[in-house]
């Protein structure tokens, strides 16, 4: 049995997640919800003054923005979509033979909706604040948090298909948005430090697909436009991404109209906390009964 294995074991026999059956795909305990909640409170502290407009969707999105998004081209396989069953009474009866039967795959005939699972929190944000129109030259600052799905199933209990992420999201100047992004690098080393987790930050990119998407992932690590801090949660030598730092320039801007109130494009950054990551690195590292936790780090999290 390798590491990821047995901690993720170490978790659901310690009830802090459940196993449903699906890799990726797990109840938390009442205690794994405290330790997110407070640590949502903590980022509420630090984010607390900028006066950021919180907004909530649920984890479905509409797929005509999913559609104008480019999600498509760039992550096909991360996306999910929400089919349902749309026939007849006659239809509805072969459905049932095909399930009894069971040698036919009975999702075939599912029709696609009109919804699509949220593959980050901001996603459904650019077309809402499209929508209102021009930006102040003040800039706009919003705060999202919401269930994500991504299609990578796994046994490291890191890497979830179904999990939350905690988003700022700033638009404004190119100023403005890089200013906000460095804010919060600076935050998320500060706060991973005041909870005894062990951090380093790191230039990424995205999984972009296929041999096209390698220049795109090279291209977005030259130009120092997505930062991750890292954390150790099933391997120090290979840390988790527990927070992403992301500057869109202005490619986010241009896809939605986003203009400023002088007329020019807005650039774009957004900051991801992923709460279930930070969840997994507190226990990693400090154990898996909150109560033997050191004082310091429940004082943080409890006052
Ligand atoms: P990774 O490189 O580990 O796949 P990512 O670059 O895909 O992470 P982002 O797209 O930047 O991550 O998402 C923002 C945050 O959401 C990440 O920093 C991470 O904390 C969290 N996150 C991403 N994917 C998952 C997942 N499959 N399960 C749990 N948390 C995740
Ligand atoms: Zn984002
Ligand atoms: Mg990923």
């Amino acid at each position: 049995m390798d590491m990821q294995t047995s901690f993720l074991d170490r978790l659901f026999d310690a009830g802090l997640l459940i196993d449903t059956g699906v890799d990726g795909l797990y109840g938390r305990s009442g205690q794994f919800e405290d330790v997110i909640v407070a640590f949502e409170r903590m980022i509420d502290r630090f984010g607390g003054a900028d006066g950021a407009e919180a907004m909530r969707f649920p984890p479905g999105m509409n797929r005509t923005f999913f559609e104008r998004s480019g999600y498509m081209k760039s992550f096909p396989q991360l996306a999910g979509t929400v089919h349902s069953f749309c026939g007849n009474e006659l239809d509805h009866m072969s459905l049932l033979q095909c399930m009894e039967v069971g040698e036919d795959d009975w999702t075939k005939d599912q029709k696609a909706t009109d919804i699509v699972l949220t593959p980050a929190a901001c996603y459904p944000l650019y077309p809402t604040v499209a929508k209102r129109g021009r930006i102040s030259l003040r800039g706009a600052l919003f705060d999202l948090q919401s269930y994500c799905f991504r299609h990578e199933p796994s046994q490291d209990p890191a890497r979830q298909q179904l999990f939350r992420m905690r988003e700022f999201v700033c638009m404004g100047t190119e100023k403005h948005v890089t200013d906000f992004r460095q804010t919060w690098m600076d935050r998320g080393v500060q706060m991973m430090k005041e909870v005894g987790l062990d951090v380093a930050i790191d230039v990424a990119n995205d999984p972009f697909f296929g041999r096209a998407g390698r220049m795109l992932a090279n291209n977005q690590r030259d130009q120092n436009l997505k930062f991750e801090l890292l954390i150790p949660i099933t391997s120090v030598a290979k840390p988790t991404a527990c927070m992403s730092f992301n500057y869109h320039q202005d490619a986010f801007g241009a896809k939605w109209e986003l203009y400023l109130e002088d007329g020019s494009v807005a650039h774009t950054a957004c900051v991801g906390f992923g709460l279930e990551r930070i969840a997994l690195a507190l226990f990693h590292t400090h154990g898996l009964d909150v109560a033997e936790w050191p004082a310091n780090v429940r004082k943080a999290l409890w006052g």
